[in-house]
C-alpha cells in the first residue's frame, strides 16, 4: 500500500482547500450546527453540490458517461475527507454520491440510469434511505413494509423511522418486502420511489441529533410503478449489500474528529493546559485513534481503487471510525467541561454525532459480530 498521495491528488486536495475557503460562508460552523436537516443548511447544500458539480468535483470518480470524471476512488475518498473535516457542506448528498448513485449505476434500467444519474452529478437532487423500521433496525430482515403488486404497479404499505433528511428529500431509495409468504433475506425488493407519491406521510422525531434530522415515514397504498424497482424483484437484499460497503465508510467522521481536535488542542494551549503530561497524553491518544480510522479506511479506499471485493475490512474501518469520534467527544468533555458543547461551540455538534455514531449504519455491536464471522471465521452464535 502506497502512503503517498500521487502529485495530482495532492494538488486537487489543495484546489479545493482554496474553493471551501472561499465558499463557505463565515458562520458556516454555527450553521452547521443545526445539522443538515435544517432549511438553512439544506438550502446552502444544494448550491454547494451545484458549485461542486460544475467543477467536476461532485462525482469526480463517476464514470463519464454517467456524468463523472473517470477518478480513482482515492479523490473521491479525498474530496469526502476534507468535506466531512469542515462539517460536510454537501449536507444529504454525500449519500447519493456515495451509494445511492453506485446502487443505481451497479442495479438500475438504462431508463432508471438515464433519470437519476445525471441529477445526482448535477447536485440538483436530494434523496432519503428507507431501510429502519420501528420493529427492524439491527436486525434489517425483519422489515415488514410491504409492497404488492396490482398490475404495473406495487401498493406500499407500512412504516419506516428514524429516516434523516425525508423532509427535503426529493426521491426514497425504499426498501419493501415484495414477498409476502417470504422471511429474513428472500422476497425483499428496493424501490426508487417520488416522494411526491401520493400516501406518504411524513413527521419529525425530535431529537439531539439537529434540527428535522430524523422522522418517521407513513406509507398508506401508495402506488409505485414496477418500474421504479431496482434490480430484481426479491432479491433487494443483494442491492442493499452492496450499498451498504459503500455507506460504511462513505463518511469521513474521523476527519471531522481529527478537526475538533486541533481546536480542542488549541483550547488547550490558550488555557496553557498543553504543558500538563496528562493533557498531552489524551490529545495523543484520541489523536491515534484518528489516524488508525484514517489509515483503515484508506485500505478500504486501496482495495476499491485496485477493484478488489469488498471484505470485512470496511466494518473493522467503520468501528474504528466510530471510536474516534467517540475518543474526541469525551474528550472535548473531560478538558473544558460543558463550555465545550454549549450550542454552535466547536465540540458541540461532535458530541452529538458522536452520540450517535455507534448505532447508524449498523450499531457498532453489530459491525464487530460481522468482523467476528467474516474476519475471524467465528461461528453465529
Ligand atoms: C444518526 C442516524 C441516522 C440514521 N439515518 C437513517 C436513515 O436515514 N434511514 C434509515 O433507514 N435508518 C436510519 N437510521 C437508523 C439506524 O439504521 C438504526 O438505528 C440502526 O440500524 C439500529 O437499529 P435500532 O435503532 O432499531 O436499534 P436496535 O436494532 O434495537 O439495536 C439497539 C442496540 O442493541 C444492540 N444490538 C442489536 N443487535 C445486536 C446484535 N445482533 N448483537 C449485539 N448487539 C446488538 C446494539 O447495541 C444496538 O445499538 C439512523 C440512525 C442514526 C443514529
Amino acid at each position: 500500500m502506497e502512503f503517498d498521495l500521487h502529485e495530482d491528488d495532492a494538488a486537487f486536495r489543495r484546489d479545493l482547500e482554496a474553493f471551501l475557503h472561499e465558499a463557505l460562508p463565515e458562520d458556516w460552523e454555527a450553521r452547521s450546527a443545526d445539522g443538515p436537516g435544517s432549511e438553512a443548511q439544506a438550502a446552502f447544500s444544494r448550491e454547494f453540490c451545484a458549485r461542486l458539480a460544475e467543477r467536476g468535483w461532485l462525482t469526480p470518480h463517476w464514470p463519464r458517461e454517467h456524468g463523472g470524471g473517470d477518478a480513482s476512488a482515492w479523490r473521491h475518498a479525498l474530496l469526502g475527507e476534507l468535506l466531512w473535516s469542515v462539517g460536510e457542506p454537501r449536507g444529504p448528498q454525500y449519500m447519493n454520491v456515495n451509494w445511492i448513485g453506485p446502487a443505481i449505476m451497479q442495479y438500475g434500467s438504462e431508463e432508471q440510469k438515464a433519470l437519476h444519474l445525471p441529477r445526482i452529478s448535477a447536485g440538483d437532487v436530494l434523496w432519503c434511505q428507507g431501510f429502519s423500521e420501528p420493529e427492524a433496525g439491527s436486525d434489517l430482515v425483519a422489515l415488514r413494509t410491504l409492497a404488492l403488486r396490482d398490475g404495473d404497479d406495487y401498493v406500499v404499505n407500512g412504516t419506516k423511522i428514524w429516516t434523516s433528511y425525508v423532509n427535503h428529500a426529493d426521491y426514497c431509495f425504499l426498501l419493501v418486502r415484495s414477498d409476502p409468504e417470504s422471511t429474513r433475506h428472500r422476497g425483499i425488493s428496493v424501490l426508487l420511489v417520488p416522494m411526491d407519491t401520493p400516501g406518504i406521510e411524513v413527521r419529525e422525531i425530535p431529537s439531539v441529533v439537529g434540527e428535522r434530522y430524523f422522522h418517521e415515514v407513513f406509507l398508506r397504498d401508495v402506488r409505485v410503478p414496477v418500474s421504479c424497482r431496482l434490480g430484481p424483484e426479491h432479491e433487494g437484499w443483494g442491492v442493499v449489500s452492496y450499498a451498504l460497503q459503500y455507506e460504511r465508510v462513505g463518511a469521513a467522521r474521523y476527519a471531522r474528529a481529527a478537526r475538533t481536535l486541533d481546536a480542542l488542542a488549541e483550547r488547550a494551549r490558550s488555557r496553557g493546559q498543553l504543558g500538563d503530561p496528562t493533557v498531552q497524553e489524551k490529545l495523543g491518544e484520541a489523536r491515534a485513534q484518528c489516524e488508525a480510522a484514517r489509515v483503515l479506511t484508506w485500505r478500504v479506499i486501496d482495495q476499491r481503487a485496485h477493484d478488489l471485493p469488498p471484505s470485512a475490512d470496511t466494518n473493522v474501518a467503520r468501528v474504528a471510525g466510530t471510536r474516534a469520534e467517540q475518543a474526541v467527544a469525551r474528550l472535548a468533555l473531560e478538558l473544558f467541561g460543558t463550555e465545550a458543547l454549549s450550542h454552535g461551540s466547536f465540540a458541540d455538534s461532535q458530541f452529538r454525532l458522536a452520540m450517535t455514531a455507534g448505532v447508524a449504519v449498523g450499531a457498532t455491536e453489530v459491525q464487530l459480530n460481522l468482523v467476528a464471522q467474516r474476519f475471524l471465521g467465528l461461528p453465529r452464535e
